[in-house]
């Protein structure tokens, strides 16, 4: 079995809001490109990735010269074959291969009639856990769906707790000052009492301020503070605080995984299968972490379906998985695969048990939504639509205005 064409096609779906985040926002919809590696026996991997649009469609489709006639069985090959290390200085292909990684896991799978967790290890769970993702929003253009205030903030986390039945509550901080955004997250754990919690200012706040917001919240049932400032050196310094540190922004190979075994800063590795550049990569990490009994949980850097089973064929698979994993899935209005939208029970996911990944494409979808792309164009994850000239620095002191 060889590649014999790869195909990248972009969507962008909407969300029921624009999510603000530390350094703008999702501006009412995702933009994802779905990758299709078809093979000469006639299958047909799935892959998707995040954020680049046009340009990520020309450099998947520009994968053609490289990987045309290679075997997908041979994984370790493919990836030298793109990402080798040094000519990665160059041409860091890492969110790419991670793409493909997912299509040949999914023609194997298929191939041999066998889930992807199977060639993972085998599934020890069928549905894996997940937090609620409770961002600051701005209405929609329906005037609907802002979440801006203590109460805004407080009434959404219930109503996704009744709607989904989430037991853990992440909060997407790092977009209002820290003493309103500690306002706001005590405000939460109120609403939702005995329920696990975790904050995520996307390294946003200054050491000082992480360490007053981690006393200021120390009596609450957190499951960590995740990237409550920038890099290993600052997260250091807060590890007498007594509350897991969490990231997902400065350990994302195995690298830099080994940096923080030799010289602990984070205990809890977030594994995300594109920035970590597939699944494989992600359960050798989680092996890593098993070894040195640092934490693991599942990263979301924002999916439809396609991404979305990768994380839950990871998810499957790791018998360290001691967190519910993250998803910014209950957002979105729809998705491209067959079927639509997976659904959640008692806060969880099941894992699709079909051949490869265990989702296929709704092309009337993918059509529909690639039609929107041509329409909408993308949009500038880096910039906020409220504030067309603001930039934030790290540590950030131009918070948005809560009023
Ligand atoms: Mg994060």
């Amino acid at each position: 079995m060889r590649i014999a064409d790869i195909r990248a096609t972009t969507v962008t779906v909407p969300l029921q809001a624009p999510l603000r985040h530390s350094n703008g926002a999702h501006w009412g919809r995702f933009v994802r490109t779905i990758v299709e590696v078809e093979t000469d026996t006639g299958l047909i991997g799935l892959g998707e990735l995040g954020g680049g649009g046009e340009s990520a469609e020309a450099a998947i489709r520009g994968l053609n010269a490289y990987l045309k006639g290679h075997d997908p069985f041979q994984l370790e090959a493919l990836r030298f074959a793109i990402t080798n290390p040094t000519a990665s200085l160059y041409n860091n292909r890492t969110q790419l291969h991670a793409a493909i990684e997912f299509a040949c896991l999914d023609v194997i799978g298929q191939h041999l009639g066998v889930p992807v967790y199977d060639l993972l290890g085998g599934k020890l769970r069928d549905q894996v856990p997940f937090a609620s993702y409770l961002f600051f929003r701005y209405a929609n253009d329906d005037g609907e769906g802002e979440v801006r205030t203590p109460e805004q903030l407080a009434a959404e986390a219930a109503e996704l707790k009744r709607q989904y039945g989430f037991s853990v509550h992440k909060l997407k901080g790092g977009v209002f000052h820290p003493d309103y955004e500690l306002e706001c997250y005590r405000a939460l754990a109120d609403a939702v009492p005995g329920d696990r919690l975790r904050y995520d200012p996307n390294a946003a706040l200054s050491v000082g301020q992480a360490r007053r917001f981690g006393q200021a919240i120390a009596d609450l049932p957190n499951d960590y503070l995740e990237d409550p400032t920038w890099g290993l050196n600052g997260m250091r310094q807060l590890r007498d605080l007594g509350i897991p540190l969490a990231t997902n922004t400065v350990v994302v190979n195995l690298e830099q995984l080994a940096t923080n075994v030799r010289d602990p800063a984070v205990d809890v590795i977030l594994l995300d299968t594109t920035f970590w550049g597939g699944i494989r990569p992600c359960v050798k990490a989680a092996g890593v972490c098993e070894t040195f009994q640092l934490g693991v949980a599942v990263h979301s850097s924002g999916e439809l379906g396609i991404q979305l089973a990768t994380m839950l064929h990871l998810g499957a698979v790791l018998p360290n998985l001691a967190y519910a994993a993250d998803a910014h899935y209950h957002h979105l209005r729809d998705d491209v695969i067959t079927g639509g939208l997976m659904s959640y029970q008692d806060g969880t996911i099941a894992v699709p048990n079909g051949p490869g990944l265990g989702v296929t494409l709704d092309r009337a979808k993918v059509a529909e939504y690639a039609e929107l792309y041509k329409e909408l164009g993308g949009y500038p994850y880096d910039r906020d639509p409220g504030r067309p000239d603001w930039y934030p620095l790290i540590p950030n002191d131009r918070w948005a205005d809560p009023s």
